[in-house]
Protein backbone atom coordinates (compact mmCIF):
# COMPACT_ATOMS: atom_id res chain seq x y z
CA UNK A 1 0.00 0.00 0.00
CA UNK A 2 2.19 2.53 -1.16
CA UNK A 3 4.63 3.85 1.59
CA UNK A 4 2.25 3.70 4.33
CA UNK A 5 2.30 0.40 5.82
CA UNK A 6 4.84 1.84 8.04
CA UNK A 7 7.96 -0.19 7.77
CA UNK A 8 11.37 1.63 7.90
CA UNK A 9 14.29 1.09 5.78
CA UNK A 10 16.21 -2.44 7.01
CA UNK A 11 13.65 -3.51 9.33
CA UNK A 12 13.43 -7.52 9.84
CA UNK A 13 10.46 -9.38 10.67
CA UNK A 14 10.07 -11.34 13.25
CA UNK A 15 13.14 -10.26 15.37
CA UNK A 16 10.90 -8.32 17.81
CA UNK A 17 7.66 -10.12 18.83
CA UNK A 18 5.35 -7.79 19.86
CA UNK A 19 2.79 -8.40 23.02
CA UNK A 20 -0.39 -5.56 22.67
CA UNK A 21 -2.04 -5.12 26.25
CA UNK A 22 -5.74 -3.52 25.53
CA UNK A 23 -8.54 -2.91 28.10
CA UNK A 24 -11.79 -3.44 28.41
CA UNK A 25 -15.15 -2.61 30.62
CA UNK A 26 -13.12 0.33 32.52
CA UNK A 27 -9.50 1.41 33.09
CA UNK A 28 -7.92 1.99 36.26
CA UNK A 29 -8.13 -1.78 36.77
CA UNK A 30 -4.78 -2.67 36.93
CA UNK A 31 -3.76 -2.69 32.56
CA UNK A 32 -0.56 -0.63 34.06
CA UNK A 33 0.05 -2.87 36.97
CA UNK A 34 0.04 -5.84 34.66
CA UNK A 35 2.03 -4.75 31.97
CA UNK A 36 4.57 -3.56 33.53
CA UNK A 37 4.64 -7.37 36.07
CA UNK A 38 4.96 -8.84 32.75
CA UNK A 39 8.14 -6.73 32.03
CA UNK A 40 9.67 -7.68 34.51
CA UNK A 41 8.95 -11.50 34.87
CA UNK A 42 10.36 -11.25 31.42
CA UNK A 43 13.86 -9.96 32.61
CA UNK A 44 13.59 -12.74 34.94
CA UNK A 45 14.04 -14.80 31.69
CA UNK A 46 16.82 -12.39 30.77
CA UNK A 47 15.21 -11.16 27.58
CA UNK A 48 15.82 -8.04 26.44
CA UNK A 49 12.46 -6.03 27.03
CA UNK A 50 11.63 -2.43 25.38
CA UNK A 51 7.61 -0.98 26.35
CA UNK A 52 5.56 2.02 24.62
CA UNK A 53 3.14 3.45 25.65
CA UNK A 54 0.18 4.78 23.95
CA UNK A 55 -2.42 7.50 25.18
CA UNK A 56 -5.37 8.39 23.15
CA UNK A 57 -6.05 12.31 24.16
CA UNK A 58 -4.73 15.48 22.00
CA UNK A 59 -2.05 16.86 24.06
CA UNK A 60 0.92 16.05 22.79
CA UNK A 61 2.66 15.19 26.20
CA UNK A 62 1.50 15.00 29.86
CA UNK A 63 3.33 17.81 30.33
CA UNK A 64 0.10 20.26 30.53
CA UNK A 65 -2.19 17.90 32.84
CA UNK A 66 -3.37 18.54 35.84
CA UNK A 67 -2.05 15.88 38.33
CA UNK A 68 -5.33 15.84 40.02
CA UNK A 69 -7.46 14.43 37.54
CA UNK A 70 -4.52 12.40 35.85
CA UNK A 71 -1.82 10.85 38.37
CA UNK A 72 1.64 12.82 38.38
CA UNK A 73 3.25 13.96 35.61
CA UNK A 74 6.87 11.61 35.12
CA UNK A 75 9.67 12.80 33.71
CA UNK A 76 11.83 10.59 31.73
CA UNK A 77 15.85 11.29 31.65
CA UNK A 78 15.66 12.70 28.26
CA UNK A 79 12.84 15.73 29.79
CA UNK A 80 10.21 14.22 28.19
CA UNK A 81 7.11 14.92 30.49
CA UNK A 82 4.95 11.42 29.98
CA UNK A 83 1.95 10.08 31.83
CA UNK A 84 2.98 7.95 34.83
CA UNK A 85 2.82 3.91 33.41
CA UNK A 86 6.33 5.11 32.22
CA UNK A 87 7.68 5.50 35.71
CA UNK A 88 6.59 1.78 36.44
CA UNK A 89 7.55 0.26 33.43
CA UNK A 90 11.19 2.06 34.35
CA UNK A 91 10.81 0.70 37.91
CA UNK A 92 10.01 -2.67 36.36
CA UNK A 93 12.66 -2.99 33.99
CA UNK A 94 15.13 -1.10 35.70
CA UNK A 95 15.95 0.45 32.70
CA UNK A 96 15.59 4.56 31.57
CA UNK A 97 13.34 4.94 28.92
CA UNK A 98 13.28 8.05 26.59
CA UNK A 99 10.62 9.75 23.98
CA UNK A 100 10.36 6.54 21.53
CA UNK A 101 8.76 4.62 24.09
CA UNK A 102 5.77 7.52 24.74
CA UNK A 103 2.71 7.84 22.05
CA UNK A 104 -0.19 10.10 22.53
CA UNK A 105 -2.60 11.02 19.81
CA UNK A 106 -1.31 14.65 19.73
CA UNK A 107 1.83 13.57 18.93
CA UNK A 108 1.12 11.61 15.81
CA UNK A 109 -1.43 13.78 14.52
CA UNK A 110 1.41 16.83 15.31
CA UNK A 111 3.77 14.79 13.29
CA UNK A 112 1.64 13.82 10.76
CA UNK A 113 0.10 18.02 9.88
CA UNK A 114 3.67 18.97 9.99
CA UNK A 115 4.34 16.39 7.22
CA UNK A 116 1.12 17.05 5.52
CA UNK A 117 1.76 20.85 5.40
CA UNK A 118 5.89 20.01 3.84
CA UNK A 119 3.80 18.50 1.53
CA UNK A 120 5.41 14.99 2.16
CA UNK A 121 2.28 13.02 1.18
CA UNK A 122 3.25 13.78 -2.32
CA UNK A 123 -0.46 15.28 -2.87
CA UNK A 124 -2.52 12.43 -1.50
CA UNK A 125 -5.26 12.88 1.02
CA UNK A 126 -4.07 12.04 4.25
CA UNK A 127 -6.46 9.23 6.00
CA UNK A 128 -6.83 6.97 9.03
CA UNK A 129 -6.30 4.20 7.02
CA UNK A 130 -3.43 4.02 5.98
CA UNK A 131 -2.06 7.12 6.90
CA UNK A 132 -2.41 7.32 10.65
CA UNK A 133 -2.13 3.25 11.03
CA UNK A 134 0.74 3.55 9.04
CA UNK A 135 2.76 6.19 11.22
CA UNK A 136 1.66 3.89 14.34
CA UNK A 137 3.51 1.10 12.56
CA UNK A 138 6.44 3.06 11.57
CA UNK A 139 7.08 4.75 15.27
CA UNK A 140 6.61 1.08 16.88
CA UNK A 141 9.02 -0.69 14.52
CA UNK A 142 11.47 1.82 14.96
CA UNK A 143 11.48 1.77 18.57
CA UNK A 144 11.90 -2.22 18.10
CA UNK A 145 14.95 -1.54 15.42
CA UNK A 146 16.50 0.97 18.27
CA UNK A 147 16.40 -0.85 20.93
CA UNK A 148 16.79 -4.78 19.24
CA UNK A 149 14.44 -5.70 21.81
CA UNK A 150 13.71 -9.47 21.60
CA UNK A 151 10.08 -8.36 23.28
CA UNK A 152 8.05 -5.20 22.86
CA UNK A 153 5.40 -4.51 24.97
CA UNK A 154 3.10 -2.06 23.96
CA UNK A 155 0.28 -1.20 26.55
CA UNK A 156 -2.95 0.77 24.69
CA UNK A 157 -4.53 3.41 27.17
CA UNK A 158 -8.36 3.94 27.53
CA UNK A 159 -10.79 0.73 26.90
CA UNK A 160 -11.47 -1.15 23.55
CA UNK A 161 -14.30 1.11 22.06
CA UNK A 162 -13.27 4.52 23.07
CA UNK A 163 -13.41 6.31 19.97
CA UNK A 164 -9.61 7.85 21.16
CA UNK A 165 -8.16 4.76 20.50
CA UNK A 166 -10.08 3.12 17.57
CA UNK A 167 -7.06 3.65 14.73
CA UNK A 168 -4.28 2.72 17.54
CA UNK A 169 -6.38 -0.66 18.08
CA UNK A 170 -6.37 -0.92 13.67
CA UNK A 171 -2.85 -0.40 13.57
CA UNK A 172 -2.31 -2.89 15.86
CA UNK A 173 -4.70 -5.38 14.27
CA UNK A 174 -2.80 -4.86 10.93
CA UNK A 175 0.21 -5.28 12.89
CA UNK A 176 -0.13 -8.65 13.41
CA UNK A 177 -1.44 -9.16 9.92
CA UNK A 178 1.84 -7.66 8.70
CA UNK A 179 4.38 -9.31 11.14
CA UNK A 180 2.25 -13.06 11.21
CA UNK A 181 0.73 -14.29 14.12
CA UNK A 182 3.63 -16.01 15.47
CA UNK A 183 4.94 -12.67 16.21
CA UNK A 184 2.38 -10.77 18.22
CA UNK A 185 0.03 -11.52 20.82
CA UNK A 186 -2.80 -10.14 22.80
CA UNK A 187 -3.66 -9.76 25.80
CA UNK A 188 -7.22 -8.41 27.27
CA UNK A 189 -6.84 -7.31 30.96
CA UNK A 190 -10.92 -7.12 32.01
CA UNK A 191 -12.93 -6.43 34.99
CA UNK A 192 -14.78 -8.99 36.49
CA UNK A 193 -17.63 -7.32 38.53
CA UNK A 194 -18.23 -8.51 42.23
CA UNK A 195 -22.00 -6.66 43.48
CA UNK A 196 -21.49 -6.65 47.08
CA UNK A 197 -25.46 -7.35 47.42
CA UNK A 198 -25.07 -10.65 45.27
CA UNK A 199 -21.77 -12.13 46.92
CA UNK A 200 -20.73 -14.10 43.26
CA UNK A 201 -18.79 -12.77 40.49
CA UNK A 202 -20.31 -11.39 37.04
CA UNK A 203 -18.43 -11.36 33.98
CA UNK A 204 -21.36 -10.33 31.53
CA UNK A 205 -19.53 -6.58 31.17
CA UNK A 206 -16.28 -8.51 30.64
CA UNK A 207 -17.75 -10.54 27.94
CA UNK A 208 -18.91 -8.21 25.71
CA UNK A 209 -15.42 -5.83 26.60
CA UNK A 210 -14.43 -9.14 24.93
CA UNK A 211 -16.86 -9.31 21.89
CA UNK A 212 -15.81 -5.77 21.58
CA UNK A 213 -12.26 -6.65 20.89
CA UNK A 214 -13.33 -9.57 18.32
CA UNK A 215 -15.55 -7.32 16.32
CA UNK A 216 -12.28 -5.24 15.57
CA UNK A 217 -11.01 -8.11 14.25
CA UNK A 218 -8.46 -9.12 17.36
CA UNK A 219 -8.70 -12.55 19.14
CA UNK A 220 -7.19 -12.30 22.07
CA UNK A 221 -4.45 -15.09 23.62
CA UNK A 222 -5.05 -14.27 26.84
CA UNK A 223 -7.58 -12.78 29.10
CA UNK A 224 -6.65 -10.95 32.45
CA UNK A 225 -9.56 -10.76 34.46
CA UNK A 226 -9.26 -8.50 37.67
CA UNK A 227 -10.84 -9.64 40.44
CA UNK A 228 -10.87 -8.65 44.72
CA UNK A 229 -9.85 -12.41 45.05
CA UNK A 230 -9.54 -15.37 43.38
CA UNK A 231 -11.36 -16.26 40.30
CA UNK A 232 -14.54 -18.35 40.46
CA UNK A 233 -14.20 -21.58 37.96
CA UNK A 234 -17.60 -20.68 36.12
CA UNK A 235 -16.67 -17.58 35.22
CA UNK A 236 -13.48 -18.68 33.98
CA UNK A 237 -15.14 -20.80 32.28
CA UNK A 238 -17.25 -18.52 30.37
CA UNK A 239 -14.46 -16.07 29.48
CA UNK A 240 -12.80 -19.11 27.82
CA UNK A 241 -16.02 -19.62 26.04
CA UNK A 242 -16.76 -15.88 24.52
CA UNK A 243 -12.42 -15.20 23.77
CA UNK A 244 -12.42 -19.18 22.22
CA UNK A 245 -9.52 -19.62 24.31
CA UNK A 246 -8.18 -22.23 26.51
CA UNK A 247 -9.32 -22.23 30.42
CA UNK A 248 -5.28 -21.89 30.87
CA UNK A 249 -5.03 -18.73 28.64
CA UNK A 250 -7.70 -16.71 31.09
CA UNK A 251 -5.41 -15.65 34.32
CA UNK A 252 -7.43 -13.93 37.38
CA UNK A 253 -5.17 -10.81 38.45
CA UNK A 254 -6.23 -10.17 42.31
CA UNK A 255 -5.29 -7.36 44.77
CA UNK A 256 -1.57 -7.51 45.77
CA UNK A 257 -0.03 -5.99 49.02
CA UNK A 258 2.26 -4.47 46.94
CA UNK A 259 2.58 -4.48 43.16
CA UNK A 260 6.28 -6.03 43.22
CA UNK A 261 4.61 -9.15 44.45
CA UNK A 262 2.92 -9.20 40.39
CA UNK A 263 5.63 -10.42 38.83
CA UNK A 264 6.33 -13.72 40.91
CA UNK A 265 2.47 -14.28 40.91
CA UNK A 266 2.46 -14.42 37.05
CA UNK A 267 5.57 -16.53 37.05
CA UNK A 268 3.45 -19.04 39.27
CA UNK A 269 0.43 -18.67 36.03
CA UNK A 270 2.87 -19.56 33.73
CA UNK A 271 1.82 -17.50 31.35
CA UNK A 272 5.41 -16.26 30.68
CA UNK A 273 6.34 -19.39 30.20
CA UNK A 274 3.66 -19.62 27.40
CA UNK A 275 4.59 -16.29 25.52
CA UNK A 276 8.14 -17.86 25.38
CA UNK A 277 6.83 -20.96 23.54
CA UNK A 278 4.51 -19.37 21.65
CA UNK A 279 7.05 -17.09 20.30
CA UNK A 280 9.44 -19.63 20.71
CA UNK A 281 12.17 -17.77 22.17
CA UNK A 282 14.48 -19.54 24.49
CA UNK A 283 14.70 -17.77 27.80
CA UNK A 284 18.48 -17.26 29.60
CA UNK A 285 16.91 -16.63 33.05
CA UNK A 286 18.84 -13.54 34.96
CA UNK A 287 18.96 -15.54 37.81
CA UNK A 288 21.02 -12.59 39.88
CA UNK A 289 18.37 -10.26 39.11
CA UNK A 290 15.38 -12.34 40.08
CA UNK A 291 17.23 -13.45 43.46
CA UNK A 292 17.58 -9.40 44.36
CA UNK A 293 14.18 -9.22 43.32
CA UNK A 294 13.12 -11.47 46.18
CA UNK A 295 15.42 -10.01 48.51
CA UNK A 296 13.80 -6.72 47.68
CA UNK A 297 10.29 -8.11 48.68
CA UNK A 298 11.87 -10.00 51.79
CA UNK A 299 12.82 -6.46 53.10
CA UNK A 300 9.21 -5.03 51.88
CA UNK A 301 7.40 -8.20 53.47
CA UNK A 302 9.73 -7.80 57.35
CA UNK A 303 9.71 -4.56 58.65
CA UNK A 304 11.97 -4.65 61.86
CA UNK A 305 10.92 -0.88 62.59
CA UNK A 306 7.88 1.68 61.84
CA UNK A 307 7.33 5.04 61.52
CA UNK A 308 5.41 7.75 60.17
CA UNK A 309 5.83 9.98 57.62
CA UNK A 310 4.01 13.43 57.08
CA UNK A 311 3.83 14.09 52.96
CA UNK A 312 2.10 17.78 52.46
CA UNK A 313 0.49 18.44 49.78
CA UNK A 314 -1.99 19.68 47.39
CA UNK A 315 -3.65 16.96 45.74
CA UNK A 316 -3.16 14.62 48.84
CA UNK A 317 -6.33 12.70 48.21
CA UNK A 318 -5.59 11.58 44.83
CA UNK A 319 -2.02 9.72 45.99
CA UNK A 320 -1.58 8.73 42.56
CA UNK A 321 -0.16 12.41 42.35
CA UNK A 322 2.78 11.38 44.16
CA UNK A 323 3.12 7.90 42.80
CA UNK A 324 6.84 7.99 42.50
CA UNK A 325 7.53 9.55 45.64
CA UNK A 326 5.10 6.57 47.24
CA UNK A 327 7.54 4.47 45.17
CA UNK A 328 11.00 5.76 45.96
CA UNK A 329 9.56 5.51 49.38
CA UNK A 330 8.99 1.84 49.20
CA UNK A 331 12.06 0.90 48.02
CA UNK A 332 13.85 2.69 50.96
CA UNK A 333 11.88 0.81 53.08
CA UNK A 334 12.75 -2.15 51.80
CA UNK A 335 16.42 -1.68 52.05
CA UNK A 336 16.28 -0.79 55.40
CA UNK A 337 13.47 -3.05 56.68
CA UNK A 338 11.35 -0.17 57.81
CA UNK A 339 7.57 -0.28 57.41
CA UNK A 340 6.32 3.61 56.54
CA UNK A 341 2.86 4.87 57.26
CA UNK A 342 1.97 8.24 55.54
CA UNK A 343 -0.20 10.92 57.22
CA UNK A 344 -1.69 12.96 54.45
CA UNK A 345 -1.39 16.71 55.18
CA UNK A 346 -3.96 19.00 53.09
CA UNK A 347 -1.66 21.97 53.26
CA UNK A 348 -4.33 24.70 51.82
CA UNK A 349 -6.21 23.72 55.22
CA UNK A 350 -3.12 25.07 56.94
CA UNK A 351 -2.41 28.60 55.08
CA UNK A 352 -4.09 30.27 58.37
CA UNK A 353 -3.18 27.38 60.96
CA UNK A 354 -1.05 28.89 63.94
CA UNK A 355 2.11 26.96 65.45
CA UNK A 356 0.62 25.07 67.66
CA UNK A 357 -1.87 23.76 64.99
CA UNK A 358 1.14 22.69 63.15
CA UNK A 359 2.67 21.33 66.09
CA UNK A 360 -0.39 19.29 66.77
CA UNK A 361 -0.68 18.34 62.96
CA UNK A 362 2.87 16.72 63.45
CA UNK A 363 2.94 15.30 66.65
CA UNK A 364 3.88 11.79 66.33
CA UNK A 365 5.19 12.14 63.00
CA UNK A 366 8.94 10.58 62.66
CA UNK A 367 9.97 12.66 59.43
CA UNK A 368 8.10 15.23 57.04
CA UNK A 369 8.09 15.63 53.13
CA UNK A 370 7.13 18.26 50.89
CA UNK A 371 6.99 17.84 47.29
CA UNK A 372 6.73 19.24 44.09
CA UNK A 373 4.04 21.41 43.55
CA UNK A 374 3.10 24.09 41.51
CA UNK A 375 1.17 27.79 42.51
CA UNK A 376 0.14 29.73 45.54
CA UNK A 377 -2.41 27.70 46.94
CA UNK A 378 -1.11 25.32 50.37
CA UNK A 379 2.13 26.81 50.36
CA UNK A 380 2.05 29.01 53.19
CA UNK A 381 1.15 26.14 55.22
CA UNK A 382 3.71 24.29 53.66
CA UNK A 383 5.92 27.20 54.80
CA UNK A 384 4.85 26.26 58.29
CA UNK A 385 5.26 22.91 58.32
CA UNK A 386 8.90 23.24 57.24
CA UNK A 387 9.58 25.85 60.08
CA UNK A 388 8.42 23.71 62.72
CA UNK A 389 11.00 20.41 60.88
CA UNK A 390 13.86 22.80 61.22
CA UNK A 391 13.06 23.97 64.89
CA UNK A 392 12.31 20.85 65.85
CA UNK A 393 15.00 18.53 64.52
CA UNK A 394 12.41 16.78 62.65
CA UNK A 395 13.77 15.34 59.11
CA UNK A 396 12.90 17.17 56.25
CA UNK A 397 12.91 16.11 52.94
CA UNK A 398 11.97 18.95 50.06
CA UNK A 399 11.57 18.18 47.36
CA UNK A 400 11.56 20.90 43.80
CA UNK A 401 8.86 23.09 45.38
CA UNK A 402 9.55 21.78 48.24
CA UNK A 403 13.32 23.14 47.90
CA UNK A 404 12.01 26.34 46.91
CA UNK A 405 9.50 26.75 50.10
CA UNK A 406 12.70 25.48 52.52
CA UNK A 407 14.68 28.67 51.19
CA UNK A 408 11.45 31.20 51.58
CA UNK A 409 11.03 29.32 55.01
CA UNK A 410 15.04 30.16 55.89
CA UNK A 411 14.90 33.39 54.37
CA UNK A 412 12.14 34.72 56.05
CA UNK A 413 12.64 33.20 59.75
CA UNK A 414 16.72 32.96 59.87
CA UNK A 415 17.10 35.77 57.46
CA UNK A 416 14.65 38.15 58.34
CA UNK A 417 13.32 38.69 54.90
CA UNK A 418 10.45 39.53 53.70
CA UNK A 419 11.06 36.96 51.61
CA UNK A 420 8.80 35.03 48.77
CA UNK A 421 9.07 33.05 45.45
CA UNK A 422 7.67 35.22 42.02
CA UNK A 423 5.96 32.46 41.32
CA UNK A 424 3.59 32.86 44.66
CA UNK A 425 3.86 36.44 44.52
CA UNK A 426 5.21 38.81 41.44
CA UNK A 427 5.65 42.07 43.09
CA UNK A 428 7.49 40.36 46.04
CA UNK A 429 9.90 42.67 48.28
CA UNK A 430 12.92 40.03 48.19
CA UNK A 431 12.33 37.33 45.51
CA UNK A 432 14.68 34.81 46.64
CA UNK A 433 12.62 32.69 44.32
CA UNK A 434 12.47 33.66 40.74
CA UNK A 435 12.08 32.67 37.47
CA UNK A 436 15.28 30.70 35.24
CA UNK A 437 16.64 33.59 33.18
CA UNK A 438 16.12 31.30 30.42
CA UNK A 439 12.50 30.84 31.18
CA UNK A 440 11.66 34.95 30.97
CA UNK A 441 10.55 35.04 27.67
CA UNK A 442 8.54 31.80 27.39
CA UNK A 443 5.29 32.16 26.56
CA UNK A 444 4.20 28.30 26.23
CA UNK A 445 3.30 26.26 28.67
CA UNK A 446 3.88 22.18 27.15
CA UNK A 447 7.64 21.20 27.55
CA UNK A 448 9.27 24.20 27.96
CA UNK A 449 10.46 24.06 32.13
CA UNK A 450 13.96 23.35 33.16
CA UNK A 451 13.42 19.17 32.09
CA UNK A 452 15.23 16.30 32.26
CA UNK A 453 18.56 14.64 33.69
CA UNK A 454 21.10 17.10 34.50
CA UNK A 455 24.43 16.85 36.07
CA UNK A 456 25.05 17.94 39.52
CA UNK A 457 28.35 19.40 41.41
CA UNK A 458 28.18 17.85 44.90
CA UNK A 459 30.75 20.06 47.63
CA UNK A 460 32.18 17.50 49.56
CA UNK A 461 32.09 16.82 53.52
CA UNK A 462 28.54 17.51 53.19
CA UNK A 463 25.34 15.41 53.67
CA UNK A 464 25.06 15.52 49.91
CA UNK A 465 28.06 13.82 49.93
CA UNK A 466 27.11 11.55 52.56
CA UNK A 467 24.35 10.62 50.83
CA UNK A 468 25.58 10.04 47.11
CA UNK A 469 29.46 9.16 47.84
CA UNK A 470 30.12 11.07 44.56
CA UNK A 471 31.35 14.23 43.24
CA UNK A 472 28.75 14.58 39.92
CA UNK A 473 25.71 12.87 40.18
CA UNK A 474 22.65 13.25 37.64
CA UNK A 475 19.30 13.84 38.67
CA UNK A 476 15.65 14.67 36.45
CA UNK A 477 14.41 18.33 37.19
CA UNK A 478 11.21 19.73 35.96
CA UNK A 479 10.99 23.25 36.82
CA UNK A 480 10.95 27.16 35.81
CA UNK A 481 12.15 28.60 39.27
CA UNK A 482 15.26 28.82 41.15
CA UNK A 483 17.04 29.97 43.86
CA UNK A 484 17.60 34.06 42.65
CA UNK A 485 21.70 33.82 42.94
CA UNK A 486 21.83 37.57 44.24
CA UNK A 487 20.56 36.42 47.49
CA UNK A 488 22.75 32.79 47.61
CA UNK A 489 25.94 35.07 49.72
CA UNK A 490 23.48 36.50 52.32
CA UNK A 491 21.59 32.69 52.63
CA UNK A 492 24.58 30.90 53.32
CA UNK A 493 25.99 33.45 55.75
CA UNK A 494 23.25 32.64 58.09
CA UNK A 495 23.93 29.17 57.85
CA UNK A 496 22.35 27.09 54.75
CA UNK A 497 24.47 25.51 52.45
CA UNK A 498 24.29 24.93 48.78
CA UNK A 499 25.85 21.55 48.75
CA UNK A 500 25.33 20.81 45.12
CA UNK A 501 25.11 23.17 42.29
CA UNK A 502 24.76 22.68 38.28
CA UNK A 503 27.52 21.65 36.46
CA UNK A 504 26.34 23.30 33.31
CA UNK A 505 25.70 26.85 35.30
CA UNK A 506 26.88 26.62 39.02
CA UNK A 507 24.80 29.62 40.07
CA UNK A 508 21.63 27.63 40.01
CA UNK A 509 21.50 25.82 43.36
CA UNK A 510 20.50 22.58 43.42
CA UNK A 511 20.42 20.78 46.81
CA UNK A 512 20.44 22.53 50.80
CA UNK A 513 21.29 21.63 54.01
CA UNK A 514 21.25 22.69 57.34
CA UNK A 515 24.79 21.14 59.26
CA UNK A 516 23.34 21.36 62.69
CA UNK A 517 20.27 19.86 61.83
CA UNK A 518 19.78 15.90 61.99
CA UNK A 519 18.16 15.63 58.14
CA UNK A 520 17.01 18.87 56.70
CA UNK A 521 17.30 18.71 53.25
CA UNK A 522 16.23 19.46 49.83
CA UNK A 523 16.71 19.37 46.06
CA UNK A 524 15.77 21.03 43.33
CA UNK A 525 15.87 17.79 41.13
CA UNK A 526 13.26 14.90 41.78
CA UNK A 527 15.14 11.94 42.95
CA UNK A 528 12.13 10.18 43.06
CA UNK A 529 12.01 9.65 39.45
CA UNK A 530 15.41 7.63 39.28
CA UNK A 531 14.12 5.68 42.36
CA UNK A 532 13.97 1.54 41.41
CA UNK A 533 13.37 -1.27 43.77
CA UNK A 534 17.00 -2.83 43.19
CA UNK A 535 18.45 0.56 43.56
CA UNK A 536 16.38 2.78 45.96
CA UNK A 537 17.31 6.47 45.58
CA UNK A 538 20.33 7.50 48.02
CA UNK A 539 18.48 10.92 49.59
CA UNK A 540 15.40 8.53 49.98
CA UNK A 541 17.23 5.68 52.16
CA UNK A 542 19.35 8.42 54.16
CA UNK A 543 15.83 10.60 54.65
CA UNK A 544 13.95 7.32 56.04
CA UNK A 545 17.17 6.46 58.34
CA UNK A 546 16.51 9.88 59.93
CA UNK A 547 13.06 8.85 60.48
CA UNK A 548 14.21 5.89 62.03
CA UNK A 549 16.87 7.28 64.36
CA UNK A 550 14.24 9.87 64.89
CA UNK A 551 11.23 7.75 65.93
CA UNK A 552 13.78 5.88 68.16
CA UNK A 553 15.02 9.03 70.01
CA UNK A 554 11.53 10.38 70.53
CA UNK A 555 9.61 6.90 71.76
CA UNK A 556 9.15 6.71 75.35
N1 LIG B 1 6.71 25.56 40.74
C1 LIG B 1 8.11 25.39 40.88
C2 LIG B 1 8.85 25.73 39.62
O1 LIG B 1 8.28 25.81 38.56
C3 LIG B 1 8.44 23.98 41.31
C4 LIG B 1 8.13 22.96 40.27
C5 LIG B 1 8.07 21.56 40.82
O2 LIG B 1 7.95 21.35 42.03
N2 LIG B 1 8.09 20.55 39.96
O3 LIG B 1 10.05 25.93 39.64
Amino acid sequence: MENFSGIPEGYKRGVTKYIVVTGSVISGVGKGTFTSSLATLFRFYGLRVSMLKFDGYLNVDAGTLNPYRHGEVFVLADGTETDLDLGSYERALHQELSKDNYLTAGKIFKHIIEKERKGLYLGRDVQFVPHVTGEIKYFIRKLAMKTKAQVLIIEVGGTVGDIENSYFIEAMRQLRHEEGRENVLFINVTYIIEPEHLDEQKSKAAQLGILRLMSLGIQPDFIVCRVSRGLENNVREKISIVASLPEQNVIALHDFDSIYEVPLYLEKQGIGRAMLRYFRIRAKPDKKFRHAWLRFLQGLRNPQHEIRIAIAGKYTDVHDSYLSILKALEHASAKLRCGISIKWLETTELDNATHDEIAKKLANIHALLIPGGFGKRGSEGKIKCIRYARMHGLPFLGLCFGFQLAVIEFARNVCKLDANSTELDPKCREPVIDLLPEQKNISELGGTMRLGAREILIKERTLAHKIYQKKIIKERFRHRYEVNPAYVPLLEDHGLVFSGVAKEDKRIMQILELPRHRFFFATQFHPEYSSWPLRPSPAFVEFVNAAMKYAKENSH
